[in-house]
């Protein structure tokens, strides 16, 4: 049987983030991966947003580690010349019934410590964004727009450089908690048993299922798994909008917003569809409500201007009924499983808090 320091249960783009900070930490660091990429699931299925950390209540995981992640990852982005770009966005209610909302919101983000949240006079935000009806509007101008695969790409590079090895097409079929660590039974073209000292579930969308079928560990530790697809429509042709736009919020997301990828192009996302299993394909006769939820802030969207794009899966650990849950990252004191750490429910914004979820993994296993 193969030993190691510390695994890696999955690619993602939080999964890179944890085995690069342990491994310039100076641990040996295996990563495995079941598919044959990085980043293949949530983490290249998502809106690409640095998110400012407005909506969180305060005091929450999704708070402190999206406020931390934030200002990690600009610096990082300008460090590795990471494409990103600071393009702020805004908050608009289109009804006078909104506008407590967007005041509660704005309470929230100062809340959190993200104090340059600010109201636009009407004439403000007009010029902002010409194309956009609203009777009220907020201002972020920290949240912003990334590369997520060249992120991935540098966190990669980092971890490699620091002496992690990282395994494709190695699916962890099986665990069992030994004497002496955390014994993995990898798939894949070359399947073998592990004992590693330390491993971190960062599994995504079934990590709350794999931490229930590791022997040895407390199965009503993990939480339930629900998955909550986000469908995405771009819009053909050229967009009117320069920064990011979003409604207020709706039960289970954030409300059909804009938002703009490196190349400018724009894309409306995502909507919120409970599924029974992981799928993505986006049914096109989502579209009518796309229009519908747009023409709310952008009266002049053309006909036949939506064309379905992409779709990616919220990994939820609680159900369409229940209250929005928290982060949830388990370590030995939670669970009583030394070398453990599990990582559940990392949706929206994980890909912002990646880098400071990455430091609090690593302060649990020291
Ligand atoms: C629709 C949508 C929009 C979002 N928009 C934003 C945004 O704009 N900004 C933001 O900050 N966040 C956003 N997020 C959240 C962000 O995308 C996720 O938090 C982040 O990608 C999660 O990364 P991860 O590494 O935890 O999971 P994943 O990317 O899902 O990675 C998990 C990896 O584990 C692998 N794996 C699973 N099981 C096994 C196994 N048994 N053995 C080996 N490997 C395994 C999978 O193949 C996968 O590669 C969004 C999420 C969604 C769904």
């Amino acid at each position: 049987m193969e030993t190691t320091d510390a695994v890696v249960i999955g690619a993602g783009v939080v999964g890179l983030a944890i085995a690069r900070e342990l491994a310039m930490q100076g641990r040996e660091v295996i990563i495995l991966e079941s598919e044959n990429a990085i980043g293949t699931a949530t983490s290249s299925r998502n809106s690409e947003v640095i998110h400012a950390g407005i909506y969180y209540p305060r005091g929450s995981l999704k708070a402190r580690s999206c406020v931390e992640g934030r200002s990690l990852l600009y610096r990082y982005c300008e460090e590795r010349s990471i494409p990103h770009r600071r393009c702020g966005k805004l908050i608009v209610a289109t009804d006078a019934a909104q506008l407590g909302e967007l005041e509660a919101i704005r309470g929230k983000a100062h809340a959190n410590g993200v104090t340059d949240v600010a109201w636009l006079t009407l004439d403000q935000a007009h010029a902002m964004e010409p194309a956009v009806s609203c009777v009220g509007a907020l201002h972020s101008p920290s949240t912003g727009v990334i590369d997520s695969h060249a992120f991935m790409l540098a966190l990669q590079g980092d971890a490699e450089s620091h002496g992690a090895m990282l395994a494709f097409r190695s699916r962890v079929k099986h665990a069992r908690v030994a004497t002496t660590g955390i014994e993995l039974e990898v798939g894949g073209d070359e399947s073998m048993t592990l004992l590693a000292a330390s491993v971190i579930n960062s599994a995504g969308l079934t990590a709350p299922s794999l931490a229930r079928s590791i022997e040895g560990f407390p199965a009503d530790k993990a939480p339930p798994e629900f998955y909550a697809k986000g469908n995405y429509y771009s819009l053909v042709g050229r967009s009117p909008f320069s920064r990011l736009v979003y409604p207020v919020p709706e039960p289970g997301g954030l409300g059909v917003h804009v938002t703009i990828d490196m190349g400018g192009q724009a894309r409306f996302s995502p909507d919120v569809e409970w599924i029974d299993r992981i799928g993505y394909d986006v049914d096109p006769g989502r579209a009518q409500r796309f229009y519908a939820a747009i023409r709310r802030y952008w009266p002049q969207l053309p006909d036949g201007a939506l064309a379905p794009g992409y779709a990616g899966i919220r990994p939820k650990i609680a159900g369409p009924k229940d209250p929005a849950p928290d982060f949830v990252i388990q370590g030995p004191e939670e669970h009583g499983v030394a070398g453990l750490v599990n990582l559940f429910g990392i949706e929206s914004p994980g890909l912002t808090a990646s880098l400071a979820l990455a430091r609090d993994v690593a302060r649990r296993l020291h």
